[in-house]
């Protein structure tokens, strides 16, 4: 069940990109920069993450514990993001070059998609910002102004809050079923980590991603990067023709 309208399939494509959006495209978290500087701070936020971790709290509740130490106003929160979100280096070159080979570009999110839109305006043109799909959590204002406010989950019924599996297994079902491209870095991207035909796991300069953790305690075949050059160079490959198995051979899987 979805209390959120997903956008149309993409039916007829050959190749579909799927990817996370915080810390995955955007150079940073946005949601825990929010947390740790706006709300319950770094060290509590933390905390949280390790119980996500070691299963003692879902990831719907404990994101949702985090978003609600925010008391700042939901505009005022975009406007700060805004000013301090960028992008992955390689991520604006990656995107329009599948957008010129005819490749659907689809932001899988935990985030809450206005304000996804916000820092995409900031660092897109306006248009293109806008038609961006993306597939995300929402907002609830609490008051008329947005002074309050909390988040609207997508699954509320699942522990993650919004299940990712659920915007890529459709594809799996399509009569001609594309190759499925995801990227991502964290614990929200786990659910639709075993669904990919090519998974990325973006890594910290520093070697750090749960995702990729994630992946090597599973068994998962991933392609690690650390920004979209790599993403790209991979895709054009496979486009080209080069079997998935292939490149994740090559990647040492
Ligand atoms: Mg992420």
């Amino acid at each position: 069940m979805s209390v959120l309208p997903p956008p149309p399939l993409h039916t007829d494509a050959k190749f579909v990109v799927l990817s996370d959006w915080d810390g995955t495209i955007t150079d940073k978290d946005s949601n825990d920069f929010m947390t740790d500087n706006l709300g319950m701070g770094r060290e509590k936020r933390r905390e949280l993450n390790g119980r996500i971790l070691d299963g003692s709290m879902t990831y719907r509740d404990a994101f949702a514990a985090m978003l609600n130490s925010v008391h700042t106003p939901y505009d005022e929160c975009k406007e700060i993001l805004k000013k301090n979100i960028g992008l992955d280096p390689g991520f604006q070159e990656f995107y329009h070059w599948c957008k010129s080979n005819g490749i659907p570009v689809i932001i899988v999110s935990s985030g809450m998609a206005p304000i996804i839109r916000a820092v995409l305006s900031n660092l897109f043109p306006e248009a293109e910002a806008d038609s961006i799909d993306i597939i995300a959590n929402d907002v609830k204002y609490l008051d008329p102004e947005g002074k309050d406010w909390e988040i609207v989950y997508r699954h509320p019924e699942s522990g993650f809050g919004h299940d990712k599996s659920k915007a890529i297994l459709p594809y799996r079902d399509l009569p001609s079923k594309p190759t499925l491209f995801f990227c991502g870095d964290g614990v929200s991207d786990m659910s639709a980590a075993k669904h990919a035909d090519l998974l990325f796991t973006k890594i910290m300069p520093n070697g750090d991603s749960d995702l990729l953790a994630y992946c090597k305690k599973e068994g998962i075949p991933n392609v690690p990067f650390t920004d979209f050059h790599k993403v790209l160079e991979r895709v054009k490959e496979v486009v080209g023709g080069k079997s998935v198995e292939s490149v994740l051979k090559e990647e040492g899987n």
